[in-house]
């Protein structure tokens, strides 16, 4: 349901900026929030009814603002309409947000609303700098926090406009009663709307497109293509309906070099300094590309064509990280990391070595095995599926229900 509602509200607002976008940066801020609430618990807590919606303005009036640029105006356009005390490391703070060095703001922001409990701007400063190093739940439970206990105030108004656009419906809305059943109305009305206009039609080949050879090389094959086009028909509607509303792009390349030259120095993460030259395929910002050929890594020789159904595996695999993307990041939510956390405690050794890079550590593996695993729901075969089957099963049925298939 969360998926489903975020990739209508995302498609909403024409998949601007996203938040996410720069995961790599992501840290484990929930830790600050969470010692943050506890500041608080000895807060005398008026929970009436706030007043959720801006007067005049719909759960969708803002549309666009989650985007990196306009959090960081809004932020600063709100703590300059305020009134509150601004000590000197508020003011260090403002000074770093506005510097774009969101990681040292934060950290000042943190220092802020522990010494000044009730400076709602220093915790929309925080939130906001949660939100733009790619912390979005964390961000997202600030936000909750400031529209309720700093009601009519703009860091609430601010907050309650970013919460109408990025919150899953079923997420617990501060307010309640009639503010939240209007929420939830104005949501299903846009969903329905937007479901009629976005359903992917019967086929959606049309999101593929083949890559011309820029070099003295073969152009990829008609065999590969028609493969490509078939599997990408053969997907569950669901998914289909989740890549057509967010425009995903399907591009079927030669080499990487041919889909863009520079990426062939770009290390590819888990290649241990390999670079894209060797990888067959990869998902970026709504982007699959599929190579059927790789390059040497030293001479740049061009290898064997690829035979069609392993790009039709490496097209499910990247459709999963595509799927993870346009899913709000299922990869890093806390049912994903649980699961997931759970099944790598208890590798088979033998098969670790094998599974290497869905156990890399950080965020990548999780990340990495998401996609695989979503790739073998979607059809995957002859890749390590009964190894994976066997070594990520809560994962697996993780997967399985958030996505329906
Ligand atoms: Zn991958």
């Amino acid at each position: 349901m969360n998926g489903v509602l975020l990739y209508i509200i995302r498609a909403l607002h024409c998949m601007g900026a996203v938040l996410s976008s720069d995961r790599k940066k992501k840290v484990d801020l929930g830790i600050v929030v969470a010692s943050t609430m506890a500041l608080f618990c000895s807060f005398s807590v008026n929970c009436e009814a706030r007043e959720f919606f801006v007067a005049g303005a719909g759960p969708f009036a803002a549309a666009g603002a989650n985007s990196s640029a306009k959090l960081a105006d809004t932020a600063s356009a709100k703590a300059a309409t305020s009134v509150q005390p601004k000590s000197d490391t508020y003011q260090t703070g403002v000074a770093l947000y506005n510097a774009r060095r969101y990681r040292e703001a934060e950290q000042y922001f943190t220092k802020v609303v522990k010494q000044e409990p009730a400076n709602s701007d220093a915790f929309y400063y925080l939130a906001t700098c949660q939100a733009l190093l790619g912390d979005k739940p964390a961000c997202l439970r600030l936000y909750k926090y400031i529209v309720q206990y700093f009601p009519n105030t703009p860091a609430a108004t601010s907050a309650a406009q970013y919460l109408a656009q990025n919150s899953p419906v079923d997420t617990a809305l501060p307010g309640g009663g009639d503010s939240q059943k209007q929420f939830k109305d104005a949501l299903d009305t846009m969903q329905k709307m937007v479901k009629k206009a976005s359903t992917a039609p019967a086929s959606i080949v049309s999101i593929v497109q083949v890559v011309r050879a820029r070099a003295d090389r073969p152009n990829v094959s008609t065999e590969a293509v028609s493969a490509i086009k078939q599997a990408v028909d053969k997907l569950p509607p669901a998914v289909k309906d989740v890549l057509w509303a967010n425009s995903v792009k399907i591009f079927v390349t030669p080499t990487v070099e041919d889909y863009e030259p520079g990426v062939k120095y770009q290390e590819a993460r888990g290649y241990e300094g390999g670079t894209y030259k060797s990888c067959p395929a990869f998902y970026q910002n709504r982007k699959i590309v599929i190579a059927e050929r790789t390059m040497d890594e030293g001479d740049e020789t061009i290898k064997d064509a690829f035979p069609a159904n392993q790009m039709v595996n490496s097209l499910y695999h990247e459709t999963g990280h595509a799927l993870d993307f346009c899913l709000d990041d299922i990869s890093h939510s806390d049912g994903f990391k649980h699961a997931y956390l759970l099944d790598s405690a208890h590798v088979e050794p033998s098969v670790a070595n094998t599974l290497r890079y869905y156990l890399q550590k950080s965020e990548d593996g999780q990340e990495e095995c998401c996609a695989e695993l979503i790739g073998l729901l979607l059809g995957q075969s002859e890749r390590h599926t009964a190894e994976m089957r066997a070594t990520f099963p809560l994962t697996l049925k993780f997967l399985r229900a958030k996505l329906g298939i």
